[in-house]
């Protein structure tokens, strides 16, 4: 089946109530690939002042995070149910900023990707290796670990609410770009664990995302590949260039 093409924008902790506006202005007069679903993922506190300027079509606002208990004790987190409250419907989860900056473990992810699809918001679940484990050979052992964890937690039909994005740990942020190829590679590997551990129907159906040093020029190369399905962008997401990287296939 034709997977939609997807491109996140994670604004990471960057960005004012004036810089934001800016963004979604221009995602809103720009002629966008009206065959991509597009998410951008402002810090929590500018979610709502990006959905109520947004007026883009198939462009959607996501968290970057939230927590996996309903509500309650829980300091500076954000619950699935004030997200959807707040018209949020979707969620990056597992950032390897979270996982190394934050110590989120495998399990900890699983666990929020699994409140966050029991209260009804889709997630943008990530995964990758770092440097020593890709010069370990370790890549794809890392990232089916990973991807193991959230089968564990979930089911096969929420497997519909997930897009997955591979991220190397060392291209993120970096400026170094994974070649076409290892990404292929590993989106390959991944969309063949999805076959064999979870159902033929799960592995063609699931989008899998490129992240790491995206920007206008080296998107177009990255999306002719058959197993990426799209991108979740960093610092390029902040600037006039998401827009070209949104119609990568144009
Ligand atoms: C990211 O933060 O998900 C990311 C891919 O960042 P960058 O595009 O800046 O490498």
């Amino acid at each position: 089946m034709a997977r939609k093409f997807f491109v996140g924008g994670n604004f990471k902790m960057n960005g004012t109530k004036e810089s934001i506006k800016s963004i979604v202005k221009g995602l809103n007069e720009a002629k966008l690939d009206s065959n991509v679903e597009v998410v951008i993922a402002p810090p929590a506190l500018y979610l709502q002042l990006a959905s109520s300027e947004l007026t883009a079509a198939n462009v959607e606002v996501s968290a970057q995070n939230v927590y996996d208990k309903p509500n309650g004790a829980y300091t500076g987190e954000i619950s699935v149910a004030q997200l959807k409250d707040s018209g949020i419907h979707w969620t990056i989860l597992g950032h390897s900023e979270r996982r190394t900056i934050l110590g989120e473990t495998d399990d900890v992810v699983a666990a929020k990707t699994k409140a966050a699809i029991d209260g009804g918001v889709s997630v943008v679940w990530c995964c990758g290796e770092s440097l020593e484990e890709r010069e370990g050979g370790r890549t794809v052992a890392v990232v089916e670990a990973q991807l193991a964890a959230l089968a564990a937690k979930v089911s096969g039909a929420d497997w519909n609410k997930i897009v997955v994005a591979y991220e190397p740990i060392w291209a993120i942020g970096t400026g170094k770009v994974a070649t076409v190829q290892q990404a292929q590679e590993v989106h390959e590997a991944i969309r063949k664990w999805l076959k064999a551990k979870v159902s033929d129907a799960v592995a063609d159906e699931t989008r899998i995302l490129y992240g790491g040093s995206v920007n206008g020029k080296n998107c177009k190369d990255l999306a002719k590949e058959k197993d990426i399905d799209g991108f979740l962008v960093g610092g390029a997401s902040l600037k006039p260039e998401f827009i070209d990287i949104i119609n990568s296939n144009l």
